[in-house]
């Protein structure tokens, strides 16, 4: 079975509410094995939103709807699948009922336009909702499946959880799994990443899917199987694959932050920081990371004189050893930018890796300035940091 997720709602077309639901939705869909091929927006239009679904339809095997079933005559939804389908809406005396029942255990009185939530497409199956006004519904079809949720995300989670995912597994036998494992990996670009993992990517089961975020790329595995041993098992050779062919730019489970903390506690090394440009950018990607930091100090400094491309390796090398002295570290571990950086859209960084007699350094130009590039920056000097203490203390 393969799905769309459709999320209805002009506030989500004009950015002002952000669609969790289809995300929400879309990581339900993938644990119960079916695959989510496309997601959609729609605004609070009858015939648009009718349209979408017909489309769906053409394509995806099951509809999932989200929004648009509250009492105000722009919550459109119930009449747009009633129009998708060709079914005229029918009333249910029962929800209506309930709704009005709701409306007095809260001490109100339902105005008239709730009338409108009791209405759903003929011969639609009902879901009743507990958790607020809307009910939602399910109408089958040769064509296929179309579910619909309310925009509410308390309330679509819920009937999700007690309603509609029972239904998947128990009347339309939606028994496999999909898990998806990610990877992190650092310091080769994304089509170098994504050339040595050609192949694995143009698989289809398991697939193989990679994206990048300022320098760190995320590898995600996803397998489908008929149980969560047979996907790990799949994911396994996948990951055994990528590590051989990736070496040392593969980081592991874990983002390249946290890799390089547990590395530094693993191996009793304390760290020294100095960076060279008040965007701290070492120190920023560290302290995302909620757990206790092996860092003894941070030193946050611009240089007083005038560094380029040569001298920038000196000063990076000259603060790592400062900064180590000075707060008594294992390590120290400097950064610094030369001063034309920016100017011609090009920024130039140092990183020093300072550990007793060791000295290690790395320069890299990005073609980025400063101000866009800070967080290549951070990934860098962590990505150098790791390798190093991988040099000195290689694994197995
Ligand atoms: P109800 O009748 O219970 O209000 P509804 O189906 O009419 O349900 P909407 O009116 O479409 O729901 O949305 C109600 C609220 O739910 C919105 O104002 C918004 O805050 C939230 N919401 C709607 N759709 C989404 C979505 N896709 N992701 C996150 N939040 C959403």
């Amino acid at each position: 079975m393969n799905a769309e997720i459709i999320a209805i709602g002009s506030e989500l077309l004009l950015g002002e509410t952000i669609d969790t639901n289809s995300a929400y939705l879309a990581q339900q869909l993938t644990a119960y094995g079916i695959n989510v091929f496309r997601k959609s927006v729609v605004g609070d239009n009858e015939e648009r939103i009718a349209t979408a679904i017909a489309e769906v339809l053409d394509r995806a095997d099951l509809v999932i709807c989200t929004g648009g079933l509250g009492p105000t005559v722009d919550d459109v939804t119930r009449e747009a699948v009633a129009r998708a389908f060709g079914r005229s809406l029918e009333f249910h005396q029962y929800l209506l009922d309930q709704i009005e029942a709701r409306f007095r255990a809260f001490g109100r009185t339902m105005s008239d336009t709730n009338r409108r939530q009791a209405y759903a497409p003929q011969g639609a199956r009902i879901v009743e909702n507990p958790k607020g006004t809307a009910p939602s519904f399910i109408v089958e079809d040769t064509r296929g499946t179309v579910v619909v949720l309310p925009g509410v995300p308390r309330e679509m989670r819920y009937l999700w959880e007690h309603a509609i995912a029972p239904y998947l597994r128990n009347e339309r036998g939606e028994t496999s799994v999909i898990l998806v494992r990610t990877l992190h990996a650092a310091g080769r670009g994304e089509s170098v990443i994504g050339e040595i993992i050609a192949d694995l990517m143009a698989q289809h089961n398991p697939t193989v899917g990679i994206s990048a975020k300022q320098a760190r790329y995320e590898l995600r595995i996803g397998a489908k199987a008929t149980s969560r041993e047979a996907a790990e098992a799949m994911i396994d050779q996948v990951e055994a694959t990528i590590r051989e062919r990736l070496g040392d730019s593969l980081v592991g489970e874990e983002q390249i932050n946290q890799t390089v903390l547990h590395l530094l506690q693993e191996h009793n090394l304390t760290l020294a920081l100095h960076e060279g440009t008040n965007r701290a950018p070492v120190y920023r990607t560290l302290a995302t990371v909620d757990n206790s930091t092996p860092l003894h100090c941070i030193e946050i400094h611009t240089p007083t004189i005038s560094l380029d491309d040569n001298t920038v390796q000196e000063a990076a090398q000259v603060c790592a050893t400062n900064v180590r002295e000075r707060y008594n570290a294992a390590i120290g571990l400097g950064v610094q930018i030369a001063t034309s950086s920016g100017a011609d859209g090009f920024t130039t960084v140092a990183v020093a890796v300072v550990h007793g007699d060791n000295v290690r350094v790395w320069t890299q130009r990005f073609d980025l300035s400063l101000a866009e590039g800070w967080e290549f920056i951070g990934t860098l000097a962590l990505d150098s940091l790791r390798k190093y203490i991988l040099e000195v203390h290689p694994k197995g």
